[in-house]
């Protein structure tokens, strides 16, 4: 076993580049711009070879050296390395020539993209010393918060607006965590636990912690370099809820091409979003540096952010990379879940439905090329949104037990089977 040694160096503004140390604290006191992890690369990329790499268990851990923890994970450790499927059917249905899923509907233990994030934050946590932890969520992290914390012992407190699915809120009660739902949305639950972070001494995972939780997303870019042969796809869509993800995952290609892990050349980065909650897209269909805040109103809940904390750099790194965004109705996010569940066999919670439709429109208007490669973002699992497709995907036929009527039924539809 090799051993695990910490690669950060402190925590940098991201405005100024004051450095502060590795703590429980995520804003710059000089001008409040967001604090962010900073690496030894000398150090990393003498560590970090592809070999070195390969040799290691599949998860997201075997990009240790990139990661914010010091020591050993001790939340998580099978986290990460989900599938990407080359994704020939859809290909061919929304006309490009290489199309990838990574499929982070199956990721371990609770079927989103964010057990990447909270495995990162809760290992931190542990480190600082804080027995508490919690989040302001918009479902997958509280479900992921909620799950972690219980298989390590730590005590969770997830704060969700009052009008989420059913299935989400379930999913954080089982495991014992504290479920406290606000009346208002995602950004008044966001408020209100930036007041309860400052006066608690807990560790909100993405308020007081969210430096290091916000580098466990670079994984699934690493994921997607590697598994792609040590290559940069031409095209990543991305969904975006606070943007995070979207900012990480541009960094971690540029991570990869700066260690010389992937060669260099140019990839762009495209983010998706409902029509409903649009602030992000809105402002990059604009050609506007920043966006303006919204009312969410949209099936899309994981990604209902109106006050988005990092839209300002998603915006920018779509800029930087020549990407662009969109934005999806309702009725095209169920249409884009159909079209992944029945090309690809793959069910995607509402979010992937927004990357699905998203993508089909970028194809179709030529900003992304026919004849590049493209790799959509799955970050959610369709088990877990069932509500926003009840009624919508067709129903089953009912018969009586009896070959008769199941041959009427055939009959009926036209449907005449194949004699053997
Ligand atoms: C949280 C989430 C995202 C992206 O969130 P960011 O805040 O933009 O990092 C995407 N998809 C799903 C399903 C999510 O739960």
């Amino acid at each position: 076993m090799e051993k695990y040694e910490s690669f950060m160096k402190a925590l940098k503004c991201r405005e100024c580049g004051r450095e502060y140390p590795l703590t429980a604290t995520h804003v710059c006191e000089f001008d409040f711009g967001p604090l962010e992890v900073a690496y030894d690369y000398e150090r990393i990329k003498k560590s970090m070879t592809r070999a070195a790499i390969e040799a290691r268990p599949q998860t997201m851990w075997r990009y240790r050296e990139l990661l914010p923890v010091a020591g050993e994970p001790t939340v998580g450790f099978k986290v990460g390395y989900t599938p990407l499927i080359k994704a020939d059917r859809l290909a061919r249905r929304l006309g490009i020539r290489e199309l990838w899923i990574k499929n982070d509907t199956v990721n371990y233990p609770t079927l989103s993209f964010k057990d990447r994030v909270v495995s990162v934050a809760l290992s931190r946590a542990r480190e600082l010393g804080f027995t508490t932890v919690a989040c302001a969520s918009t479902g997958n992290l509280a479900n992921s918060v909620a799950a972690n914390a219980a298989a390590a012992g730590l005590k969770a407190y997830v704060f969700i607006p009052s009008d989420l699915e059913q299935s989400k809120i379930l999913n954080s009660l089982v495991y014992g965590a504290n479920v406290i739902a606000i009346k208002g949305h995602y950004d008044e639950v966001n408020r209100l636990c930036a007041e309860i972070a400052g006066k608690f001494g807990w560790a909100f995972v993405n308020v007081n912690m969210r430096p290091y939780y916000a580098e466990g997303s670079k994984s699934m870019g690493y994921e997607i370099c590697e598994q792609l042969g040590w290559r940069l796809p031409n095209h990543t869509v991305v969904p975006m809820a606070s943007g995070s993800l979207l900012t990480k995952i541009y960094k971690s290609y540029q991570e990869f091409q700066k260690l010389g892990l992937t060669p260099e050349g140019p990839f762009k980065i495209h983010g998706a979003q409902a029509t409903g909650c649009s602030p992000i897209s809105v402002a990059q269909k604009a050609g506007l540096d920043f966006f303006k805040p919204v009312k969410p109103n949209t099936i899309a809940k994981s990604l209902s952010i109106g006050t988005p904390a990092d839209g300002f750099y998603a915006l920018r790194v779509m800029k930087d990379s020549g990407g662009a965004a969109d934005d999806v109705t309702d009725d095209e996010i169920r249409e884009g879940i159909r079209l992944l569940a029945e090309h690809e066999g793959i069910f995607a919670e509402t979010a992937g439905g927004v990357t699905v439709g998203v993508a089909k429109k970028l194809i179709a208007s030529g900003r992304i090329s026919p004849n590049d490669s493209a790799v959509l973002c799955i970050t959610g699992n369709g088990l877990k949104t069932l509500d926003a497709i009840v009624g919508q995907v067709g129903h089953p036929r009912e018969i009586k037990p009896s070959l008769r009527d199941f041959e009427s039924l055939l009959a009926a539809e036209n449907l005449t089977p194949v004699a053997a």
